[in-house]
């Protein structure tokens, strides 16, 4: 493996922006060769960090020691700044939503084709140790074959006080959290999605989402309902999956959780009625015991390399990026069919776009 240092700038230093800071100095592949950002503030947090802060977009642009940057800015201006810098002859690592629409991307992708560029969108949950621990069971069928998935992430602060809250900026929740778990949903289920049925939520007031819930059919029979909650006090799991052999939960971040399976050694025993609320029932009583098996869940599944090396490798011709743009682009229709089943209140069937 080659052992160059790409040199890239950060452009937007804020929370992300720093983060990313934080990330690829621990990286051997890539290298902050500064930063830029509109605030004379942030500009300063920049130096204080220790990495040089450009006064403009056109200083970072026109030096030739910069490789690449990474946008780190509100989501209406990625377009905007990925062009220029694609034309400048930079490499662009851009945040994710990558773009507001799939015209806005598509006009990304022709300049990063035209330039002969490298443009890699940052869907890094695709590295979350819950998706591939997730990934792990669908792949290897250790509950059986998975006929549905649900996915959630739910919080109770409302949407963050930032530009999250406009819709010109491109805010609220399913731009925000929705195009991770439907990244993750997309890149696991190797299917056509067939129908989505989708509603936001306008709970807060906002003139944006806060949250939306999403069912999708995929042509091989799976089911995933998607769910993104900013008032919810009571969290439900991050993911609950069904297999035909067993249930498993991944609770939260701290990747508590468990599989119950169908125990095969022991015999079809017939559960006991229990008394559930004022009534009687067998279907809901729970498994006779030695019925099931709980276990701890498996590993998670292991991607060829992480996003910044991948990135380093797709620019020096030597790997295929783990995101690929056809699979954003997927992403982007996807959210603007559930953007169009919330506004008729309809389910959507007839997309062009899923065709692998
Ligand atoms: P933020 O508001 O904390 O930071 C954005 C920064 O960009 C600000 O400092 C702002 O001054 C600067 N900025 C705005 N317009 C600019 C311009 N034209 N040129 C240069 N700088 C400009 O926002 P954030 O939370 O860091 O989010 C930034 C991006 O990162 C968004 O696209 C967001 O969706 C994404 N994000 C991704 C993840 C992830 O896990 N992948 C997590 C958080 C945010």
């Amino acid at each position: 493996m080659s052992t160059t240092q790409h040199s890239i700038v950060i452009v937007g230093f804020g929370g992300m922006g720093s983060y990313h800071g934080q990330l690829i100095n621990e990286n051997s592949r890539l290298k902050v060769a500064g930063t830029y950002d509109l605030l004379e503030e942030r500009r300063s947090a920049s130096a204080e960090a220790g990495y040089k802060a450009y006064s403009s977009l056109e200083e970072v642009l026109t030096d030739s020691e910069v490789e690449a940057i990474l946008i780190a800015t509100p989501n209406d201006v990625h377009k905007e700044i990925a062009i220029q810098a694609l034309r400048a002859g930079k490499h662009v690592i851009c945040e994710k939503p990558v773009a507001l629409s799939k015209e806005e991307f598509e006009d990304m992708l022709a300049a990063a084709d035209e330039a002969g560029r490298v443009l890699m969108v940052n869907q890094n949950r695709r590295w979350d140790e819950d998706f591939l621990i997730i990934r792990e069971m669908y792949n290897k069928e250790t509950i059986g074959t998975l006929f549905q998935l649900e996915s959630r992430v739910h919080g109770a602060n409302g949407i963050p006080g930032d530009w999250r809250h406009l819709q010109a900026q491109g805010g609220g929740m399913l731009l925000d959290w929705g195009v991770h778990l439907l990244d993750q949903l997309l890149f696991l289920i190797d299917s056509k999605v067939t129908s989505v049925s989708a509603s936001l939520s306008f709970i807060l007031g906002n003139e944006v989402d806060d949250g939306f819930e999403a069912v999708l059919q995929f042509e091989n029979g799976v089911k995933a309902v998607v769910e993104v909650g900013t008032t919810n006090f009571i969290t439900l799991p991050r993911w609950y999956v069904k297999g035909i052999e067993g249930t498993a939960i991944i609770e939260d971040w701290s990747m508590t959780g468990r599989m119950v399976t169908r125990n095969q050694e022991s015999e079809k025993i017939e559960p006991k009625p229990i008394r559930a609320g004022v009534g009687l029932t067998k279907t809901m009583a729970p498994p006779s015991e030695g019925a099931t098996i709980t276990e701890a869940l498996p590993a998670p599944s292991q991607l060829p390399s992480g996003f910044y090396d991948n990135f380093a490798a797709v620019i020096e011709g030597t790997a295929e990026p783990i995101v690929k743009n056809s699979e954003v682009l997927r992403v982007l229709n996807l959210i603007e069919a559930i953007f169009a089943s919330a506004g008729t209140n309809q389910v959507i069937k007839d997309f062009d776009i899923y065709a692998k």
